[in-house]
């Protein structure tokens, strides 16, 4: 095993955290002016949250730089997957496409069922998912804020996996792992803005799981972060409506009744 870090295994790493901040921050600002679009009134932010937004910061930062360590390290054990871009070949989209979708399918199942279990399992649930429900309302820049043992077991387990079983190249992982990471930003931002592909072409979206976030969403929607199948198909899928605020915003509301 050579330790040596190449650029390529850099943009790997880098990439994806420099996408996740400046669209985090793009939706921070756009919080502030775009009070019609907003899924919760901006003053729930300090209301309903457990974690302020600078311990949210801090604790994503952290949680990205253990991503960068085991992320590189990954990287070098298994020669970063040495098959097409990072070594010197051009890979086709075709097969592009394909890593995609085989991360894709990996990353969502494994996240679903971990998900899952986290709520279901009360122990774990107390001392690890709670911390990501922290935030009722969430912030943009808070999608991965979490427990560092469920960081780890959601983002860099459950990422690695997807990049190693779908023989993706640390040039194409950059690639996946920042649409991953922007997919998660979306669905955490609190808006819902008119046009959004994110919100045309999945049905797991902003309000998707923010209704998840909600205090009585929590035996539902455990789907993340693309589609919405593994819900469908095991009975945890909560359909909701949006009402327009008189104040301004959507009021979100689950179709049926949840249960405790
Ligand atoms: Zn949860
Ligand atoms: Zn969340």
């Amino acid at each position: 095993m050579a330790f040596e870090i190449t650029n390529d295994m850099l943009v790997g790493s880098l990439m994806p955290v420099v996408v996740y901040w400046v669209y985090g921050g793009f939706y921070t600002i756009l919080g502030y002016t775009c009070n019609n679009y907003r899924l919760h009134p901006k003053a729930d932010e300090d209301e309903k949250n457990f974690a302020s937004k600078e311990t949210v910061i801090k604790g994503v930062l952290w949680q990205q730089f253990r991503q960068f360590i085991v992320t590189n390290l990954l990287y070098m054990m298994t020669k970063g997957n040495d098959t097409g871009a990072s070594s010197g070949q051009s890979t086709s989209l075709i097969v592009i496409a394909r890593q995609f979708a085989v991360a894709m399918f990996v990353f969502d199942t494994y996240q679903y069922f971990l998900h899952r279990y986290l709520h279901q399992n009360k122990f774990l649930y107390k001392h690890l998912h709670s911390k990501h429900h922290r935030l009722v309302v969430s912030y943009p820049f808070g999608a991965i804020y979490s427990h560092p043992i469920e960081g780890f077991l959601f983002d860099i387990l459950g990422g690695s996996l997807a990049i190693y079983l779908s023989g993706m190249s640390p040039r194409t992982s950059a690639f996946f792992s920042s649409f991953a990471n922007m997919k998660s930003v979306d669905d955490h931002c609190g808006l819902l803005l008119p046009g959004n592909p994110f919100h045309i072409f999945f049905t797991n979206n902003t309000a998707y799981h923010d209704l998840h976030h909600q205090l009585y969403g929590g035996k539902y929607n455990f789907s993340q972060p693309f589609f919405s199948i593994w819900d469908k198909i095991l009975g945890t899928y909560m359909p909701y409506s949006l009402e327009k605020r008189e104040e301004g915003g959507f009021h979100l509301r689950p179709v049926k009744e949840c249960k405790d």
